[in-house]
């Protein structure tokens, strides 16, 4: 999600790049599970976060919208983001509030929270999710990462580096779909997003939707080749 915000205000001012050190390590968690958490529908995912979603949990799109996922609309585009429930918050066990603050005992969680308050899907789990508490500042055609001072609790948190952090393979790969994707959303979303819907608007989602997510990616091929080639198709339409 695209957030106009003064970044001195919700960041130490400093901009990172992946090679930089940056003090976001919250050593492992330990029995924190506060980012998963009352999030909304703020968990935006990607087609990277899709594909890797469906390869870890060998489910379709369609499947994963049965409770894991679900749609809604960003600035006039339809995408895809994480589920918050009360079902998850209810197989949380009790005991994992030992440690938390009592105001998580009520609030919806993230439908991929274990029982012991772990991420399920940790190898695998969304961009966002391995960010945090970093976030992205897009300038220039390009982007860096900055550090949100206010967003996880834990306070005694220790350097490492971005790329360390983030955990992807492949980075400078990764990094130039998650531009080239941002792109393409803020394009569409500036020649879409402020329109009544019509039908042209309401066909073109569908088009997207069905190009970068519900058609699946192919486990054994590399996600990049697969998506760019959907890449050149879509900018056709802009
Ligand atoms: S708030 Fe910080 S320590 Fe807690 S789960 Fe999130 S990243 Fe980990
Ligand atoms: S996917 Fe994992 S890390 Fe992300 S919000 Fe859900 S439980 Fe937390």
């Amino acid at each position: 999600m695209i957030r106009e915000v003064n970044l001195d205000e919700i960041s130490d001012g400093k901009r990172y790049s992946a090679n930089d050190l940056v003090k976001a390590d919250c050593n492992d968690c330990k029995g924190c599970f506060e980012c998963c958490c009352d999030m909304g529908s703020s968990i935006i995912l990607d087609p990277y976060d899709i594909a890797m979603l469906s390869a870890g949990l060998g489910q379709s799109f369609d499947q994963l919208l049965q409770g894991k996922i679900e749609l809604n609309l960003v600035d006039g585009l339809i995408l895809p983001n994480l589920v918050m429930s009360k079902r998850a918050q209810a197989t949380v066990m009790s005991q994992m509030y030992q440690n938390q603050e009592d105001k998580l005992k009520d609030v919806p969680k993230c439908n991929f929270l274990n029982e012991n308050g772990r991420c399920s899907i940790h190898s695998f789990r969304p961009g966002i999710c391995r960010l945090f508490p970093l976030g992205r500042v897009y300038e220039n055609h390009s982007f860096q990462y900055f550090l949100q001072t206010q967003e996880c609790m834990k306070n005694n948190r220790t350097k490492i580096k971005v790329k360390k952090w983030i955990g992807i393979p492949d980075l400078k790969k990764y990094e130039q779909f998650v531009l080239d994707w941002h792109t393409m959303i803020q394009e569409f979303q500036k020649k879409f997003g402020n329109e009544p819907s019509t039908d042209q608007i309401r066909d073109n989602n569908l088009f997207l939707l069905k190009t970068f997510f519900q058609t699946p990616y192919t486990k054994e091929k590399d996600f990049y080749d697969q998506f760019y080639e959907r890449f050149q198709n879509a900018k056709q339409i802009l």
